[in-house]
């Protein structure tokens, strides 16, 4: 019986904010009471995080915290993006337990007392959530969103599971194990599972949100997905010295079959337009050998630049 803590980042959330807050709370007050069959705790505290919103977020949390002493916030200075929200939440925090959940609702608070259970009788240290439908999102989405699950199952070395969501409740142990994963790249989908422990999976069907709009544009998904490959795999890497290689064999097969030509037939002037075709196609392949060590030199540029992964403005 001890605390536990619900990380919430939020960014531009204002009228979400208050109805997550009050439907959240009665399922925590019922565990607090005893109500809750499955699982007790002794008490429980919100840690709100305003990633820097352009709307009244922070007066909603400002007035949420100064009616309850169980609310507390951080605000950053400005949009510091998910990733760095849910870490400064999970730093702040200081219950036994932890939870980190969407302000929109779509993580169904009412799981919690089951994730709890998990963790307090099941010896588990972790329990996670997985979205088993897409419905009431673009088809595109979901499409992209599978093939990237795919790929990135084939990448890398810790198991990205299709549909996760970020919503989690976890011992302080694991929280602290997530926490030492100090990279300023961060994604959170890899480091959850990269840090190990038994973890129990939710499935759950997809839940509309409460309020206000998705943060996410394709071209925002699409780049943290790139995060996310580059972050936990170096296979890219592997993948094109292996194109480079293939692409030597492929051109001394070719050079032999030239001179054999030119014993055979003579050498009439031709084959300019296959040398087009050859230069622009070795110069693609170049270029984007090129981009993937870009891209990760340009992770190692923000990595060793060490900035802070967030500034804080106001905190309560
Ligand atoms: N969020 C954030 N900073 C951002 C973008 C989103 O803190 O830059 C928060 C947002 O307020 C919400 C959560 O992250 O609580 C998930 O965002 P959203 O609901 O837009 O994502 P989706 O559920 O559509 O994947
Ligand atoms: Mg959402």
């Amino acid at each position: 019986m001890k605390t536990l803590s619900i990380v919430v980042p939020c960014f531009n959330e204002e009228e979400a904010v208050f109805l997550f807050y009050e439907e959240t709370k009665k399922i925590l007050q019922k565990m607090k009471n005893g109500e809750n069959e499955k699982s007790k705790i002794e008490s429980f505290e919100f840690v709100f995080v305003d990633d820097g919103s352009s709307d009244k977020t922070l007066d909603a949390l400002r007035q949420i915290s100064n009616k309850d002493e169980n609310v507390h916030y951080l605000s950053f200075s400005r949009n510091f993006g998910k990733e760095a929200a849910l870490f400064a939440g999970l730093s702040k925090s200081d219950g036994e337990y932890v939870a980190v959940m969407d302000a929109d609702l779509q993580d169904p608070p009412s799981l919690l007392p089951e994730m709890l259970f998990a963790i307090q009788n099941e010896g588990y240290d972790c329990a996670a959530t997985r979205r088993v439908t897409r419905k009431n999102e673009p088809p595109v989405r979901s499409f992209f969103a599978r093939r990237f699950y795919k790929i990135m199952g084939k990448l890398s070395n810790v198991p990205v599971v299709d549909g996760a969501r970020d919503f989690r409740l976890m011992t302080k142990k694991f929280k602290d194990a997530v926490l030492s994963l100090s990279e300023r790249n961060r994604f959170t989908k890899g480091i959850f599972p990269w840090v190990g422990f038994k973890t129990k999976w939710f499935d759950y069907e997809n839940v509309e949100r409460v309020a206000g709009k998705t943060k996410w544009s394709f071209w925002k998904l699409f780049l943290y997905s790139i995060d996310g490959i580059i972050g936990f795999s170096t296979k890219p890497l592997v993948f094109s010295a292996v194109v480079g290689v293939v692409s030597i064999f492929a051109s001394l097969a070719l050079i032999l079959f030239i001179i054999i030509r030119r014993i055979i037939f003579g050498d009439p002037v031709q084959g300019w337009a296959s040398l087009v075709c050859f230069i622009t196609f070795f110069a693609g392949l170049q270029l984007t050998a090129l981009g993937i060590v870009g891209l990760y030199i340009s992770k190692i540029y923000t990595e060793v630049k060490q900035r802070p992964l967030y500034v804080i403005q106001e905190e309560k």
